[in-house]
């Protein structure tokens, strides 16, 4: 299969030809979340983009295994070797066992990803359900000679690794740089250095969630979980390895080492990573009183929210930024977001309205190149979306008949349009669902009499018709051959 899909890879920074290993099946692994809190802002976008990664590989033709974790163990606070498991302080707060607060709120993070438009993956494996292949690993890095076992904890020896091994490819840090800016250890920890990371560690007496391994027992290092469970659903060697800029240290980079310490090579051939998001210009944080959930943001119910935005507000705002730009929240930002999906659905709506004619005086195919070129440059949904406002603009030009289309370009811009919008950019049009149920027949049935009232000069019907719906939120715009209507 011939792709013109170019993509980011982080690895080499660099802009490459995406090719598979094994077409036309791709493997894509992307980093999920730890369960132990509601799904907020900075869940959205690395789901975003992946979605539109996996939508869009599918599009092309590529059967994909998308592999996303579920994180239940081991990623302890401050992202640390030492500390709470972040699932046990909640349960202990809580008075849960770890495993109901996983199961929690890894339903609210799926509820939240339904609202979102997001396509679940094709395999959802959970850290602790994946502990004997991650025992497996340990042991292997162990025979290797690149970790040691210290007073029942495994730990990975960077510097013995470094000598042999790229240690910092992925983030571009160096190792020289990493040992001079590390603290000395303070003789608590039972590491020998301070760059090494725990593969295993030795459960404390207060520590609920343990299992048995050769060595104590205990729990999995948080990094271990991604080198063992993309590899057993994705093969040694895999395709596209995805997830926050802000995993790419020490997450990713200690999981490109554990799989090289065990195979000789890194598994995943491009590396993708999506930037962060920024509140009003801040980084999004607890301590900063920004801190916003995806549930907030639907309903409104943020101090700093001037409204609710909806669910497809946010996934078209998130879309309107390439992936690896930065993406500042403000109301003011949201708010034309959603203006401008309102008129992008609207224009969606005309194209069913427009009359063909016996020639075109537009060219339906500078559509398709423009939002296909866009999408193979790197994902490029901005360009995306702008060329589907200019077609907007022309949209309505065909509808007021200052351009033609002849039947055959107007069924390929209704498919072209529907493929972008709908298919690739995972947007849905929520707007006509609401207006499908039981609203569209009521109006419809105002609107025919008041059509009855105006032919009769009976103006005083048909203001208050037209009065009466638009106080209740339904918008009429009269038309030389008739109305239209819509949802405020
Ligand atoms: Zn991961």
């Amino acid at each position: 299969m011939k792709s013109e899909l170019v993509l980011y890879n982080t690895l080499t920074r660099e802009k490459e030809q995406f090719r598979p290993l094994n077409p036309p099946f791709v493997g894509l692994y992307v980093c999920g979340p730890t369960v132990y809190g509601d799904p907020h802002l900075g869940h959205a976008r690395p789901a975003i983009t992946f979605d539109l990664l996996f939508r869009y590989l599918k599009e092309e033709g590529y059967k994909v295994r998308y592999v996303r974790n579920i994180t239940d163990v081991g990623h302890l606070q401050n992202d640390s070797d030492d500390g709470e498991d972040k699932l046990e302080v909640k349960a202990r707060l809580e008075n849960l066992e770890p495993m109901e607060v996983a199961q929690y709120y890894t339903d609210r993070y799926h509820r939240a990803m339904d609202e979102l438009n997001i396509l679940p993956p094709s395999i959802e494996p959970r850290a602790s359900g994946h502990i004997m292949e991650q025992i497996e690993l340990v042991q292997e890095i162990l025979d290797k000679g690149f970790a040691y076992e210290s007073n029942g904890s495994v730990y990975f020896d960077v510097e013995k690794y470094a000598a042999q091994h790229d240690y910092g490819q992925l983030s571009g840090r160096r190792i020289e740089d990493m040992i001079s800016n590390t603290r000395e250890l303070d003789g608590q920890s039972d590491k020998h250095k301070p760059l090494d990371f725990a593969l295993w560690k030795k459960a404390s007496p207060e520590h609920i969630m343990r299992w048995k391994a050769p060595w104590s027992i205990g729990f999995p290092g948080w990094h271990l979980e991604c080198s063992a469970m993309s590899v057993k659903y994705l093969g040694e060697e895999f395709d596209i390895h995805g997830g926050g800029m802000d995993l790419m240290f020490p997450h990713h980079e200690c999981e490109i080492a554990q799989n090289t310490a065990a195979s000789g090579h890194g598994a995943a051939h491009y590396w993708m990573h999506n930037n962060m998001i920024t509140i009003d210009g801040q980084k999004m944080g607890k301590s900063l009183g920004n801190f916003i959930t995806l549930d907030e943001m639907f309903t409104g119910k943020h101090k700093m929210l001037s409204q609710a935005y909806s669910p497809m507000v946010i996934r078209f705002f998130i879309l309107q930024a390439h992936y690896r730009s930065t993406l500042d929240f403000s109301n003011e930002a949201l708010q034309a977001a959603e203006k401008g999906l309102a008129r992008l659905m609207t224009a969606i709506e005309t194209i069913d309205k427009i009359m063909p004619g016996e020639t075109s005086s537009v060219d339906v195919a500078d559509l398709e190149t423009r939002c296909r070129d866009a999408m193979n440059d790197d994902l490029n949904s901005p360009m995306v979306i702008s060329a589907l406002f200019d077609w907007v603009r022309i949209i309505n030009q065909l509808h007021d008949g200052t351009q033609t289309i002849s039947a055959e370009d107007l069924d390929r811009l209704r498919k072209i349009v529907h493929r972008f919008v709908f298919d690739i950019l995972g947007l849905r049009n929520d707007d006509a669902a609401e207006k499908n149920d039981l609203v569209a027949p009521l109006v419809e049935m105002l609107l025919g009499i008041r059509q009855q009232a105006k032919a009769n000069k009976d103006w005083a019907t048909s203001d208050k018709i037209r009065d009466e719906l638009t106080r209740i939120g339904i918008e009429v715009h009269d038309r030389k051959d008739g109305y239209d209507w819509s949802l405020k």
